[in-house]
């Protein structure tokens, strides 16, 4: 796509800081990390979201992942890692070219994981039912 920021990192009209490239697969550097070492993960044909992606480009991404986090985590002296996908513009989504994000991580980091709530379990179900009439 013309337009998109990650079609152009692609096609070299725009820089990075290139962590692996293969013909399908290319992950670099997140210009704005929320740790040392966070790294983008994208197909190279461009889709807009997760959902619309091809199934085949998203197994692809997933091997990539597996193959570089453990040299990104190592490579920051980090311990571990979150792998997150920012679906939708409510979701965070910026960039409408669908990336995961490899944020490496450490114990005292700093970053603060997403509060959760204890559910009644009348809740539970009843989510769980509406999701359930959605998968049909
Ligand atoms: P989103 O919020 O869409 O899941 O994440 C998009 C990410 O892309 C952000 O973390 C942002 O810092 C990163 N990003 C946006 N533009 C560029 C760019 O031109 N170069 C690089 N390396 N990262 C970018
Ligand atoms: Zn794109």
């Amino acid at each position: 796509m013309a337009d998109c920021v990650f079609c152009k990192i692609i096609k070299g009209e725009i820089p990075c800081y290139k962590v692996y490239e293969d013909s399908e697969v290319l992950a670099f550097l997140d210009i704005n990390p929320n740790t040392p070492g966070h790294t983008v993960v994208i197909p190279k044909k461009h889709s807009a979201n997760l959902i619309a992606a091809d199934n085949s480009d998203l197994a692809k991404v997933l091997v990539v992942i597996k193959k570089i986090a453990s040299a990104i985590v190592a490579g920051v002296g980090a311990q571990g890692f979150n792998l997150g996908v920012n679906n939708g513009q409510a979701a965070g989504q910026l960039v409408e070219h669908v990336h995961f994000h490899i944020i490496p991580r450490q114990a005292g980091d700093g970053l603060v994981h997403w509060p959760g709530h204890t559910a009644k379990p009348e809740e539970l179900a009843k989510v769980l039912s509406d999701i359930k009439h959605k998968l049909g």
